[in-house]
């Protein structure tokens, strides 16, 4: 389903409406995300943040990274959905954790990153491009019809 997306947490305190389409779609393995995500990996959509709107309250827990940069991973203070994560680095963009996204937003992870950290019993899906760690950050493409 192409954009706009819409999400909201499992209490409907945090919602929002994306008009972006995703810059990437990225399964991720590192601490933090299983952390997060009960022992598995986080999936998310990296979009730009100037393309949406949300609405809500939302609690943050901040993470020194091993780059320098402070991992900063949001959630909703009532029911503690995760919601999304950024860097401080990159501030413009944010990975939404796709279980926010209200169901049939189609979209799916085609990247598996940190999966040097992942448990034994993992099972990635070896269609997936991998990475042992951090990869590159998304480059947001130009859109069609600007620029020019
Ligand atoms: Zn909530
Ligand atoms: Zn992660």
């Amino acid at each position: 389903m192409p954009a706009p997306y819409t999400g909201r947490c499992a209490c409907g305190s945090v919602t929002a409406t994306i008009r972006g389409e995703p810059l990437a779609v990225r399964q991720c393995w590192c601490r933090q995300c299983q952390q997060a995500a009960a022992g598995g990996p986080t999936h998310n959509a990296t979009f730009l943040v100037a393309e949406w709107e949300m609405s809500g309250e939302l609690a943050a827990h901040r993470t020194p990274a091993a780059s320098g940069n402070t991992l900063i991973q949001s959630f909703c203070p009532k029911c503690g959905t995760p919601v999304m994560a950024q860097s401080s680095a990159r501030m413009q963009m944010a990975s939404v954790r796709l279980g926010f996204l209200d169901e049939g937003h189609g979209l799916k992870p085609d990247t598996a990153i940190w999966v040097d950290d992942a448990p034994d019993w993992a099972v990635i899906d070896p269609a997936m491009e991998k990475f042992a760690r951090q990869p590159p950050p998304p480059v947001p493409a130009p859109r069609q019809g600007e620029g020019d």
